[in-house]
C-alpha cells in the first residue's frame, strides 16, 4: 500500500494513477493531527478530492486523538478502511463499532511500544491490525527490527480469523522480504 505521504502534493492525482498502473491495490492515507503525533498532514477534504480516483482501496490511517469524532466524515469522504490507534481512543470498542456502522472495514493499530496482546479483546471486531514499525508521525524513519517478532506473535493470536496484518513504517525493497 503506497503512502500518499510520499507524494508530491502538486501532482497527487497523477502520482496515484501511476501507483495504480504499477499494480497497487491499496492506497495508504496517513492522517495526523499534531496532537497524537507531532506532525500534521491532511484531512477529509483531501480524501474527498482524491476519491475521484476509483478502483483503489482507500486505506485511511487515523493518527489522531479520539478518532471517533471524525469516523463519519472520513467514511463520507470515501475511506474504504479506517484504522484507528488503540492508544488514541477513550472507548476502543465504541470507535470500532462506529467504523463498522458507517460501512467501512475496521482497522486497529498499535505503536511500537504497545504490547500485541492488547489487541486480543478486539480480534472479533476488526478486519485488519496495523503494526507500527516506527514511531508514528514522521516519514523517513528506520524500520524497528523487533517488529518481525511482534508480527509472528500477533499472527498466532489471530489464529484462524480472517484478519489482515498491515505493517507501517520504514519498509523498502531491501527489507520487505522479512515480512512475508
Ligand atoms: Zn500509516
Amino acid at each position: 500500500a503506497p503512502s500518499i505521504l510520499a507524494a508530491d502534493c502538486t501532482i497527487m492525482g497523477e502520482q496515484i494513477n501511476k501507483v495504480k498502473e504499477g499494480g497497487a491495490k491499496y492506497l495508504h492515507i496517513d492522517v495526523m493531527d499534531g496532537v497524537f503525533v507531532p506532525s500534521i498532514s491532511y484531512g477529509m477534504c483531501v480524501v474527498q478530492s482524491l476519491r475521484q480516483i476509483k478502483d483503489i482501496v482507500f486505506d485511511v490511517h487515523l493518527m489522531i486523538t479520539e478518532p471517533i469524532r471524525y469516523i463519519e466524515e472520513f467514511a463520507q469522504a470515501g475511506a474504504d478502511i479506517i484504522t484507528v490507534h488503540l492508544e488514541a481512543c477513550e472507548d476502543v470498542e465504541a470507535t470500532l463499532i462506529k467504523i463498522r456502522e458507517k460501512g467501512c472495514k475496521v482497522g486497529l493499530s498499535i505503536k511500537p511500544n504497545t504490547s500485541v496482546e492488547e489487541i486480543v479483546p478486539y480480534l472479533d471486531d476488526i478486519d485488519m491490525v496495523l503494526v507500527m514499525s516506527v514511531e508514528p508521525g514522521l516519514g523517513g524513519q528506520k524500520f524497528i527490527e523487533g517488529t518481525v517478532d511482534r508480527i509472528k506473535e500477533l499472527k498466532e493470536l489471530i489464529g484462524e480469523r480472517n484478519i489482515l496484518i498491515e505493517v507501517d513504517g520504514g519498509i523498502n525493497k531491501d527489507n520487505i522480504s522479512k515480512l512475508k
